[in-house]
């Protein structure tokens, strides 16, 4: 239960209506995208930086941990609180005060409030965007913390890539301005770069500055139907040799991943006469040229027909919106179906498949009520190895999940590629990350957090010393 004193404190820092007590906080800032909702002791929602750094300290005062939180689209539960009503969110939905776009660097310096789509809508009469796309609209602020991928990284990286510079604010409540926002800068460690993929557990991002990137004139794409499993990592390199930086999204799709996107059995004779294969391909070339310079869909379709009767069997083309729509409505598709068990994984190119083999061959013999429907980002070697699970049938998912991870790494993968550690994933990163690794990064932790205010997420070892 908080103190009446604290509630005090804190209004007299964000404003009275800006500190919301536990049992009427909105469902929308307790429910995550996936998994339990969770409950806090109370929703802060500072108006400004300055705001948001005086509560960091205010609430380490108190004995409170710190939650924060964007547009809350996260898939880890890294900015949903736990049950336990302890833990204190701080929504940076209000903090809007930067928005500075300059044209000659093409960088823009932005609040961490701000959604991705308004971005992109505010710099479109520029010519130039932040080009991570995906099917959520989330904040600056989420997008810094867990370092989003999304459908277009093979073109232009994740956020990492993107990232010039962050102005952040620690736990004590120092705020600091880490990077310049320059192209280059090596006169100083980048330390902004810690902070990146780092789950709100070492700072709280207050702005970014991004680089941004030109707006395309044009795009091809295609969804294609590849001859056999074999045929898919050749035919992506042929493509990515034959068309250099022209390449923007290469997905894949199960064929039960597939089904589950289509918004019923009337929609299928419309893609591939009704037959889908195992794996279909989505394949995007886009380019900041003219169609009068270079023209894509010819340079598709003569790709395709080369192709034909080799690596690809059958092959959409002129329907990007439709098959864009396809790929976005995946996820939602699965959660008619049951329970979704996400795996948000990634692995070395000649590692894939040999993964995706040994996965479902595990699954069939230890889960076999488990129906595997993966798809994902196959041009950077992203798999999302989501499969769908009875709701009326009991699971031992740690069992699953722990059996999964350890072929995972024997494969040389990632058990997190794109979505964050989060508490979702606290016990599988103890189990599966190298301890020393886990140790430095504690000890990183602790430096800048020594009260564990914002330790929601710990990346130090288990029971290592940090407030549980
Ligand atoms: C339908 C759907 C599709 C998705 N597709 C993709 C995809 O293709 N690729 C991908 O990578 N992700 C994807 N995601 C996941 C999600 O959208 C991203 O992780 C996103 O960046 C989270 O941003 P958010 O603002 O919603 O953050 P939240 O969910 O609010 O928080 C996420 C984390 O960031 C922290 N955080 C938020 N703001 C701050 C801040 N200002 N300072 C410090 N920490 C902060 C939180 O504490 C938490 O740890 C998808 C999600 C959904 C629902």
């Amino acid at each position: 239960m908080l103190n009446a004193e604290f509630l005090q404190a804190a209004a007299a820092i964000c404003g009275e209506g800006q500190v919301v007590p536990g049992s009427s906080i909105e469902p929308r800032y307790l429910e995550p995208a996936r998994y339990a909702p969770g409950r806090a002791a109370a929703l802060l929602r500072p108006g400004s930086a300055a705001e948001a750094a005086q509560l960091l300290p205010l609430c380490a005062a108190h004995g409170l941990r710190v939650v924060p939180q964007g547009a809350h689209t996260g898939l880890v539960r890294a900015g949903t609180p736990d049950d336990a009503q302890r833990e204190v969110l701080l929504s940076t939905e209000r903090l809007r005060e930067v928005f500075e776009f300059e044209a000659w660097d093409r960088t823009l310096r932005v609040s961490a409030g701000f959604r991705l789509s308004e971005v992109n809508e505010r710099l479109a009469p520029h010519g130039l965007m932040l080009p991570i796309d995906l099917s959520a609209d989330p904040s600056v602020g989420g997008l810094v913390s867990h370092n989003t991928g999304g459908t277009r990284m093979l073109r232009y990286g994740d956020v990492r890539a993107n990232t010039l510079a962050l102005r952040v604010a620690l736990a004590d409540g120092r705020v600091l301005q880490l990077g310049q926002g320059l192209q280059k800068d090596n006169a100083q460690l980048a330390l902004h770069q810690l902070f990146i993929g780092a789950s709100g557990a070492l700072g709280l991002v207050l702005e970014a500055t991004f680089r941004l990137a030109a707006v395309p004139r044009q795009q091809a794409v295609a969804m294609i139907a590849p001859r056999s499993l074999d045929d898919v990592f050749p035919f992506y390199q042929r493509v990515m040799a034959r068309y250099p930086g022209l390449v923007s999204a290469f997905e894949a799709i199960s064929r039960e991943a597939f089904s589950a996107a289509m918004a019923g059995p009337d929609e299928t004779p419309r893609w591939f006469g009704g037959q889908l294969p195992d794996y279909a391909l989505l394949l995007e070339l886009s380019s900041e040229l003219g169609t009068e310079q270079l023209d894509l869909q010819t340079l598709l379709q003569q790709l395709l027909e080369d192709e034909f009767g080799e690596a690809v069997i059958d092959a959409v083309l002129g329907a990007d919106a439709d098959c864009w729509h396809l790929r976005h409505h995946i996820s939602e598709g699965l959660r008619r179906q049951g329970k979704v068990l996400g795996f948000d994984l990634s692995f070395p190119r000649r590692q894939f498949m040999a993964f995706r083999e040994a996965g479902k061959t595990w699954l069939a013999t230890h889960f076999p009520a488990a129906r595997l429907a993966d798809f994902g980002h196959l041009g950077d070697g992203g798999l999302h190895f989501n499969m769908v699970w009875p709701r009326h049938l009991p699971l031992d998912e740690p069992a699953l999940r722990d059996g999964l991870y350890a072929l995972v790494r024997a494969h040389g993968g990632s058990i997190s590629a794109e979505h964050g550690v989060g508490p979702q994933l606290q016990q599988a990163y103890w189990r599966h990350t190298d301890p020393a690794l886990q140790s430095i990064s504690g000890q990183l932790q602790s430096a800048l957090d020594p009260q564990s205010l914002l330790a929601h997420t710990h990346w130090g070892r288990e029971g290592g010393g940090q407030r549980a």
